[in-house]
C-alpha cells in the first residue's frame, strides 16, 4: 500500500485537502462556486493531475466547501456522497447569489454511500480510513478519519468556539472522534493542529 500524503490545494480563506495513495487521490472540499479555474491552478501548482482524483467528498453542503461539485463531475471527477446529506444538496442554492455563477449539484448521478460503507470503498482507493458523521456545524456535516489519525473535520466548531451551535452535539462529535483514533485535525479555515 503506498505512503499517504496530504496538501492543501485552497483558496480564499478555505482549505482544500488532497489525500493521495501515489497516484490516487480524494478530495476533501471542494470549492468555491464558479472557481473551477482557481481549482485548476491550483491542483496543477501542487502537481495533482484532476483526472488521478478518484471522489470529491463534501463534509457538508455549504457553498464554500461544495460550491465546485457538479462542475467537477463535468471534469469527469465523481462526487461521493453520505445518505446523510442527501436532503441538504438541494438547500445550497437558497444560499448562492446570482453572480456566483453556482451550478446546481444533480442528485441522481452522485455515488452516495452510507458511513458504514466507506471504510471498504476508501479500501479499494488505497486510503485507510472511514467517514464518520459528525453534526454540531450543521446536521449534513461528517469528516473522513485516516488510520493514522488525521482527521478532516471541515467546518465542525472548535470546542473553544461554540457560539449558535448545541454544544451537546458539537461535543459529541469530537468525542466520537477522539475515540475512534482522532490525533490531529486537518479543518476546513486555517491551521492543522493537534486534537485537543
Ligand atoms: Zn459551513
Amino acid at each position: 500500500m503506498s505512503k499517504i500524503t496530504i496538501v492543501n490545494v485552497g483558496y480564499r480563506s478555505t482549505n482544500y485537502w488532497v489525500i493521495s495513495a501515489g497516484t490516487t487521490r480524494l478530495l476533501v472540499d471542494l470549492g468555491w462556486p464558479g472557481s473551477m479555474g482557481m481549482m485548476r491552478a491550483n491542483l496543477k501548482r501542487m502537481d495533482v493531475p484532476l483526472q488521478e482524483i478518484r471522489y470529491a467528498l463534501a463534509t457538508h453542503y455549504h457553498i464554500d466547501h461544495a460550491g465546485l461539485g457538479q462542475e467537477l463531475k463535468q471534469a469527469g471527477v465523481p462526487l461521493l456522497v453520505l445518505n446523510v446529506q442527501v436532503s441538504a444538496i438541494p438547500l445550497m442554492k437558497t444560499w448562492i447569489k446570482p453572480q456566483d455563477n453556482y451550478v446546481e449539484i444533480s442528485l441522481h448521478d452522485n455515488v452516495t454511500i452510507t458511513c458504514a460503507e466507506s471504510r471498504s470503498l476508501l479500501e479499494r482507493i488505497g486510503i485507510p480510513g472511514e467517514i464518520i458523521h459528525t453534526p454540531g456545524h450543521s446536521d449534513d456535516s461528517v469528516s473522513l478519519l485516516l488510520n493514522d489519525g488525521s482527521v478532516f473535520t471541515g467546518d465542525l466548531t472548535h470546542p473553544a468556539f461554540i457560539s449558535v451551535e448545541d454544544p451537546a452535539v458539537v461535543n459529541a462529535s469530537w468525542q466520537l472522534l477522539r475515540e475512534r483514533g482522532a490525533t490531529r485535525v486537518y479543518p476546513g479555515h486555517g491551521p492543522v493542529r493537534q486534537m485537543s
